[in-house]
């Protein structure tokens, strides 16, 4: 089987910079992880080729150094590694992105063969959106199974696949076919260490590159800024709450006095609420 796992490489801490001017993430002198959840993604995608054999193809649109996680991703075990990076991408938001990743998909699939599954992790831990994986599928006209929380079977010859989904307040089991995008949910497996082959492999290992042109885009307009509608108007670090919490001993107070107290107090600092409560009671 042939499984596509999109990686991000993102900054590897809270120290993010935002360019004043253009609300763009600058990335410089930020150190860099995968996405921590793509991981999770990337090893449910090896288990996948391990048991059913198979190749994966790690998949990254970013800067040069994005190349960085890729090669990271073949260190774990990944067989090919593909870097979707030109200038014409700078400053694409999450329609421009899942734009970009569907058409190098399509590309791999005709250059490598048809993906029989698109992993991509459940977010990222910087852009957050959890909007580029169903993006891709919409657009790669896709079956996609979100939030997943366990690959429970795939039957390669039927092209049938079972899955465990988080939903709220419980799980849901889907039944599918193939090919489809999965987002996986984080806490599914534990990444492995990959061997030492798989390490060496990695250091020799060619990474693909691919322009827009060379993904077969060809209308630039969806692509980077231009093709991104989103405008991010202002961004800004949240201020630190003055209030602070206060600790209250029931010890010399019985506990319905106690919420009494707590009563009037929330409507004396709330007096709007007390309003609003009377008036859903009277209803
Ligand atoms: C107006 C605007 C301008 C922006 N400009 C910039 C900019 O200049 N530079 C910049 O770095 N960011 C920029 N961003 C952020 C950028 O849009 C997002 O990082 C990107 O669209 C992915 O969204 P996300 O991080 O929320 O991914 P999610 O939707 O949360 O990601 C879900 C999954 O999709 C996959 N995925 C996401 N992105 C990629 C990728 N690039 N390659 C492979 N797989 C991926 C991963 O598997 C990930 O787990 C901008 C955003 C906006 C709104």
């Amino acid at each position: 089987m042939h499984v596509v796992v999109c990686i991000k490489q993102v900054p590897d801490s809270a120290q993010i910079r935002v360019h004043p001017v253009t609300n763009t993430i600058m990335r410089q002198g930020v150190p860099t992880i995968i996405n921590p959840y793509d991981l999770f993604a990337l090893e449910e995608a090896l288990r996948l080729r391990d048991a059913h054999g198979g190749e994966v193809t790690v998949l990254t649109m970013g800067p040069p150094m994005a190349e960085d996680s890729l090669r990271k991703a073949l260190t774990y075990g990944a067989d090919r590694a593909i870097l979707l990076t030109d200038r014409h991408f700078a400053g694409s938001d999450t329609l421009a992105t899942s734009f970009a990743l569907s058409q190098a998909i399509a590309k791999i699939g005709e250059t490598f063969g048809a993906p029989d599954i698109v992993f991509t992790g459940k977010q990222t831990i910087d852009g957050d959106t959890a909007q580029v994986g169903p993006g891709i599928a919409k657009r790669l006209d896709l079956l996609q199974l979100t939030y997943v929380s366990k690959i429970a079977s795939i039957d390669l010859e039927a092209r049938e696949i079972k899955v465990d989904r988080r939903s709220e307040g419980g799980t849901q089991m889907l039944h599918g076919r193939l090919p489809c995008l999965i987002t996986m949910l984080e806490g599914t497996n534990e990444i492995r260490r990959g061997s030492l082959d798989d390490a060496l492999r990695a250091a020799r290992s060619p990474i693909v590159k691919w322009s827009a042109a060379d993904a077969g885009i060809e209308d630039l307009s969806k692509c980077g800024l231009r093709g991104s509608p989103t405008v991010v108007k202002r961004v800004f670090a949240p201020t630190a709450r003055v209030e602070k919490a206060e600790q209250i001993t029931t010890a010399d107070k019985g506990l319905i006095d106690l919420a009494d107290e707590l009563i009037v107090e929330i409507f004396a600092r709330q007096p709007a609420l007390e309003q609003e409560l009377a008036f859903d009671a009277s209803a």
